[in-house]
């Protein structure tokens, strides 16, 4: 079967509608596209539960609160679209901004308490922003399952609680960070690492393995951190937006690691900024 770029919602509710005859289970990847390994596994890993994939490539302006991050983020359709006909997804579903949000647009979905913190903390905002265009999306292709990656934790937390909250019936799959070789977490905006920010960046998530691993063994959190904080500083980091352990599916901050917990830290590399978090296993 052809992939089809889709632009508007009338489009792709016919094409989904052909779909639910065929009796097809349809999964939603949505991306701000600018694609990667990091996202092709999330389809790689819907297309083997769901008949038909739906992948959704929208810059979405109300979650890139900064009018410049807005203009400079990577856009790049055509090998999008191409690297997603090789992967084999069914519709690429690319909606100018009117589409989602039309002049008359004014709601807004915005989830309280785990949104709090983290880069909600330092992004106003910007979880209404990704709240209310995940709702949509959701709403408009009525999928089965969505695909969101681990590696933007909070965020995966934050359209959980929602969906729940809704009573919104799509079952929400979390998929494994990607990473370079040298452990760098993929992203679309390590494209505009500079050569010498590049070399710096893996040092992120050695830090935070490393000291993973040292909160499963070691007594002490807030000294733990502090010493990671430390050595991000060493390592070419000159400004740590967060560096926290926080309970895997509430995100509160947390001073020991006596439930599953995740360390979850936000860099900045000149003016990149950087988000990866890791898995923290509890003491045993
Ligand atoms: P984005 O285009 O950055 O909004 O990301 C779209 C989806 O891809 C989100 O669910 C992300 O969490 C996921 N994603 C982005 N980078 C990675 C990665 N390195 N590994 C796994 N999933 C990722």
């Amino acid at each position: 079967m052809n992939m089809s770029v889709v632009r508007t919602t009338e489009d792709l509710r016919r094409t989904i509608a052909l779909w639910r005859i065929e009796g097809a289970k349809i999964a939603l990847v949505p991306t701000m596209g600018a694609l990667h390994q990091g996202h092709l596994s999330l389809v790689d890993t819907a297309l083997q539960r769901a008949d038909r994939v739906i992948v959704s490539i929208f810059v979405n302006p109300r979650q890139l609160n900064d009018p410049a991050d807005f203009a400079a983020y990577p856009r790049s359709e055509n090998r999008d679209a191409q690297l997603l006909r090789d992967a084999g997804a069914h519709v690429a579903y690319c909606p100018p901004d009117d589409e989602i949000y039309p002049e008359t647009f004014s709601t807004r979905i915005s989830v309280a308490g785990v949104s709090d913190g983290l880069c909600g903390a330092h992004r106003p905002s910007h979880f209404d922003g990704v709240a209310t265009v995940v709702t949509k999306l959701l709403l408009q292709t009525q999928a089965d399952y969505a695909y969101f990656g681990e590696k933007d934790f909070q965020q995966l937390q934050v359209i959980r609680r929602l969906v729940t909250d809704l009573g919104i019936s799509t079952r929400i799959m979390a998929c494994p960070t990607v990473r370079e070789a040298d452990g760098l977490a993929m992203s679309s905006r390590n494209k505009r690492l500079s050569k010498e920010e590049r070399a710096t960046a893996p040092a992120l998530s050695q830090i935070l393995f490393q000291t993973a691993r040292g909160l499963s063994a070691e007594a002490d959190v807030a000294h733990t951190l502090e010493r990671a904080r430390k050595e991000l500083k060493m390592s070419g980091f000159r400004k740590i937006e967060y560096l926290e352990l926080c309970g895997e599916h509430d995100l509160r901050p947390l001073r020991d690691v006596s439930r599953p917990a995740r360390l979850l830290a936000a860099v900045w590399l000149g003016d990149t900024r950087l988000i990866d978090n890791v898995q923290v296993l509890g003491r045993s």
